[in-house]
This record gives structure tokens, C-alpha cells and sequence, in this order.
């Protein structure tokens, strides 16, 4: 049925990159004999998913949404796929994504954009706007992300699905091709936050191949979630980030928040206004640790090992002549953007100025969330502060494009679990997203009050 969805719908939509269709109808056809003779499967057996290209998938093309990639079939998958194969889900393919996961709106995908199912000529957001759209048009019924800035929880915000960035750790980094090492994190993208509860502990708990793995078992996500559908938020106190609201949020999307707001104090929930006075600086901070790590991490795409080779036109076919033609060739222009942004900051010279500051910000931001979650269980806030915007309307101008994270950014500094989840239409009939927030390792917190919004 998914497949006929996909062939419906994504010509228009273009939320895959590649449909997987033999080797998914072979995994359904092989559960389902397995179900019928009886054997004990896990609850997700037989359910398709769509993975985002930038997750390793062997045997299955996988290009980071950049044509530096294009034809290379990974001869290993990533942990969370493995995961995924274990469980017996049918891969249903790869999703369009901004070019090694960098923009808020897929339409940085060297294999053109992805278009919003709710209205074709508005953005799904990004850079996991394959996922979201998928799941969006019933053409999947669950999806895996990547969220380093907001890539899994913006996209889920402005086409009207659950997104998780599960606490930095929480689920294997093994097999992600790399933008922002100490910042990126896989998650689900779902309609339901049970859903997504279903596959965080599927995917999640320790990876002895990612060093940087929590040792720990997943946090009870799945029971939490069915907490929460109970609608008692009882003695559960919630904070509303005063920095993230006011100037440059939309009309609608400021009043879907507040009537949320007044749902949760219905429900039993305590709500506070709680201040994080350093957020102010997050956006600042990110683009500068997220470039330097890219620029750092995409070295290895050099036209030496696997991927894009391209010899230069004339002159000696030298190691650095091959690497200048193959990236000049292979990397669009929002990645060289950013290599070139980050090898600057990394620089001698200029290495304590940028870097450097840019790290310390960081602590500020870990600190105002230490003194947030000694007020309060979560944290919440609108995703993202605009609803989707027209394909094309912030190309020109890369800043506008950065700013739509604002909100979301913040947990990537500090490692923190956030989600979001569908909060109704704004006035122009779009969707509208509701961001929680939780203390690092305590993602069972935010489901519970997920759930009980929904
Ligand atoms: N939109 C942000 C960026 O462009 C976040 C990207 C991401 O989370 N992968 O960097």
C-alpha cells in the first residue's frame, strides 16, 4: 500500500531520493510467513519505514542529498538500520535531504527540493524534509531523521508530524555520514508520539561502536507515552522559555502556543515562565561549531576513496588537483559555504576568537538549562517561528534561512532531548509545531507530556 502511495504521490512531493520497492515487498513477504508459522516478532515487524540518506544503508544508494555521493552503494549499515533490518522492517526507501543535512528547507538537495504535501509550493522544512514529507503524504508511516541544528523537529513542525532529537547519545551515531560531530543525533519522525516512542526504543541504548553511545538502557519512552495518553499531567511543572517567543514569531503560530499552554494547565500541569537569558547567543554559537566540525568532517570526500572523482581539464593530474576538481564539482554551493566558514574559524589566528568563544557560549547555554530543569520538568516553547515558507523565498539569503532554528538550536549545544509535535493550523491553514524540552537522559519526560497534548 505504501508503495502505491509512493507512486501516487511522489512525483509530486519528491520525498525520496530512491524507493527501495523489491527488497521492502521481500522483507513483508518473509515476515509475514514467519508471523503465520507462528514465530514471536517484535511489535514493528512488518511496518515500513523511510530513512533519511544521510544513514548508511548496505546495499542501498545513499548520497547525504550531494552529488559528491552519487552512486555510492555503502557496503555496511549503520547500527540504527541494523536495528531496523533486526526488527523486520521493510526499508522503503531514502529521503531528500539538504546536502550533508546542511538548511532549513531541502531545498539544498543537489537532487532538487522536496514540496510541503500540505501546499506544493511551500517548503517542508529541513534539512530532514524527506522524512517529514513521507510521513506527512502517508507515504511512509514512520521515518528516521537526523537533527544536528532541528532537522528532524523544524520539518516536523511545519508539516504536521512528531519529531524526536533523542538526549545527545541516545541512539547510535555508527553509520551517520557526519556534519557536526558533538551535535548530531538520529531520531524518529512519526505521526503519533507513541510511534515515535516505539521506534526511539528500538533504535536507542548503547553502541559499543559509537564512542560517544550513553552506556545506559533507552529511558522508558514507551510507557511514558502511554501515561500521558491517561491526559494527567498532575504535579508536573512546565516552563515556558521566555526567550523564545515575542518578536519575529507569526501571529498564529504565538496562538496555537498559548491555547496549548491552557490545554497542559487543564490537564493538571503547573506552567511557569522560566528565562534562559544566554539562547540569545545560541544561534551565533552554532554557526560557528557546527562549520568548523563540517568543514573538518568533509575532508575525507577528496575523489581519492569512494564517491565523485574529477580529474582536472588540463595540466598534471596531481592528489590536491583531484581533490580541488572534485569538490569544486561535487559540493553545492551552501556546503562550500560552510567548509569555507569553518576552516576560516579553525584557523591559526583566529581559533580562540571563534571556536573558542563559540565553546564557551556553549557551557553559558548548558548552565541556563542546569538552572531551567531545577525549576521545572520540561520546557516548552513554539518550533519553529514561522509557518512553512514558499520554495525559493530565503535562497538568496542564507541568514534568513538560519534564523528559522532558533528555537530548536539551543538543545543541540547542550545536548538535551527535544520534540515536537503537531499543534494545530496557523491562520494561513499551515501547520504549526510545539516544542518540548527535557533534561538530558529524562526524554521519558517529554513523551509523557507529548501524549498528553496530542
Ligand atoms: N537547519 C540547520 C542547519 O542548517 C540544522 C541542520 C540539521 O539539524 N542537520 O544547520
Amino acid at each position: 500500500a505504501h508503495l502505491d502511495r509512493i507512486a501516487a504521490v511522489d512525483g509530486d512531493v519528491h520525498a525520496y531520493l530512491h524507493v527501495n520497492a523489491e527488497e521492502a515487498l521481500t522483507t513483508a513477504r518473509d515476515v509475514d510467513a514467519r508471523r503465520a508459522a507462528g514465530e514471536d516478532l517484535h511489535p514493528l515487524a512488518g511496518v515500513p519505514i523511510a530513512i533519511k540518506d544521510v544513514v548508511v544503508t548496505q546495499g542501498i544508494p545513499t548520497t547525504a542529498g550531494s552529488k559528491i555521493l552519487e552512486g555510492w552503494v555503502p557496503p555496511y549499515d549503520a547500527t540504527l538500520v541494523e536495528r531496523v533490518r533486526a526488527a523486520g522492517m521493510p526499508i522503503l526507501g531514502k529521503t531528500n535531504m539538504d546536502e550533508f543535512a546542511m538548511g532549513s528547507s531541502t531545498e539544498h538537495s543537489a537532487y532538487g527540493p522536496t514540496r510541503n504535501p500540505w501546499d506544493l509550493t511551500r517548503i517542508p522544512g529541513g534539512s530532514g524534509g524527506g522524512s517529514a514529507a513521507a510521513v506527512a503524504a502517508f507515504a511512509a508511516p514512520l521515518a528516521v531523521g537526523t537533527d544536528t541544528g532541528g532537522s528532524i523537529r523544524q520539518p516536523g513542525a511545519v508539516t504536521g508530524t512528531v519529531g524526536v532529537k533523542p538526549t545527545y547519545g541516545g541512539i547510535s551515531r555508527y553509520g551517520l555520514i557526519a556534519m557536526a560531530s558533538s551535535l548530531d543525533q538520529a531520531g524518529p519522525v512519526t505521526r503519533t508520539v507513541l510511534d515515535s516512542a516505539l521506534l526511539h526504543e528500538l533504535l536507542g541504548g548503547h553502541d559499543p561502536r559509537d564512542s560517544t553511545s550513553i552506556p545506559e538502557a533507552v529511558p522508558p519512552v514507551v510507557d511514558a507515552a502511554r501515561q500521558g495518553a491517561s491526559g494527567d499531567l498532575a504535579g508536573v511543572r512546565i516552563g515556558v522559555v521566555k526567550e523564545l517567543s515575542g518578536d519575529g514569531y507569526q501571529a498564529g503560530v504565538s496562538a496555537r502556543f498559548e491555547e496549548s499552554l491552557e490545554v497542559l494547565r487543564g490537564l493538571g500541569a503547573e506552567i511557569v515562565e522560566v528565562s534562559c537569558p544566554n539562547f540569545e547567543y545560541a544561534l551565533g554559537a552554532y554557526y560557528l561549531i557546527m562549520p568548523a566540525e563540517a568543514s573538518s568532517n568533509l575532508a575525507k570526500f577528496d575523489g581519492m576513496r569512494f564517491g565523485l572523482r574529477v580529474e582536472p581539464d588540463e595540466g598534471p593530474v596531481t592528489a590536491e588537483r583531484v581533490m580541488s576538481a572534485t569538490r569544486g564539482a561535487g559540493f553545492g554551493d551552501e556546503v562550500k559555504r560552510r567548509v569555507i566558514l569553518g576552516t576560516y574559524a579553525l584557523s591559526a589566528g583566529y581559533y580562540d576568537a571563534y571556536y573558542g568563544s563559540a565553546q564557551k557560549v556553549r557551557t553559558l547555554i548548558q548552565r541556563d538549562f542546569d538552572a531551567a530543569f531545577e525549576q521545572v520538568d520540561v520546557l516548552v516553547s513554539p518550533t519553529a517561528p514561522t509557518t512553512a515558507f514558499e520554495l525559493g523565498s530565503k535562497l538568496d539569503d542564507p541568514l534568513a534561512m538560519y534564523l528559522n532554528d532558533i528555537a530548536t538550536i539551543p538543545a543541540n549545544l547542550a545536548g538535551v532531548p527535544g520534540m515536537s509535535l503537531p499543534n494545530g493550523v496557523s491562520d494561513d491553514g499551515l501547520p504549526v509545531g510545539f516544542q518540548i524540552l527535557a533534561p538530558a537522559k529524562q526524554d521519558h519526560r517529554m513523551y509523557r507530556v507529548g501524549a498528553a497534548l496530542e
